[in-house]
């Protein structure tokens, strides 16, 4: 277990010191956006969201905070482009109800995002890790 622990830190420092989707697109009205702010501890965060026929086609992060909240901005935009809205939903409230402590269905695959399944030992740090993930769900019910 110590093993997979080590492991899902490194995969979090990675996503952290080369945020993947950084940078939102400007130029297009076709995002949905929205801002979200962690006071707690400075985490700032803005998902874009482009979905068309029912598929996110494309999802950016912009901002600043801790690593766990930018880490966990990056593996959200990995995990969610390409997937359909309906997949898309299911696998945020997966992933928010494993990194608060509460009951996760098992049937639908989180995949990367299973790296922050040791923030539920950590309260404080559950909003840091899940800010990015509530703003996304906020873009796709635009
Ligand atoms: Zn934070």
């Amino acid at each position: 277990m110590a093993n997979l622990e080590n492991l899902y830190r490194e995969v979090i420092m990675e996503h952290f010191k080369n945020p993947r989707n950084k940078g939102l697109v400007l130029n297009d009205n076709n995002y949905h956006i929205t801002h979200i702010k962690n006071p707690s501890c400075g985490d700032d965060i803005t998902i874009g969201t482009k979905v068309e026929n029912g598929v996110v086609i494309d999802c950016r992060h912009e901002g600043s905070g801790c690593s766990i909240c930018c880490a966990s901005a990056s593996v959200l935009t990995e995990t969610m482009i390409g997937k359909s809205v309906d997949l898309a939903e299911k696998i945020a409230n997966n992933y928010l109800n494993m990194v608060s402590n509460q009951e996760v269905d098992d049937s639908i695959d989180i995949e990367e995002a299973e790296v922050f399944v040791g923030v539920r030992l950590f309260p404080a740090r559950i909003k840091c890790a899940s800010i990015s993930w509530k703003a996304f769900l906020e873009t796709i019910e635009k």
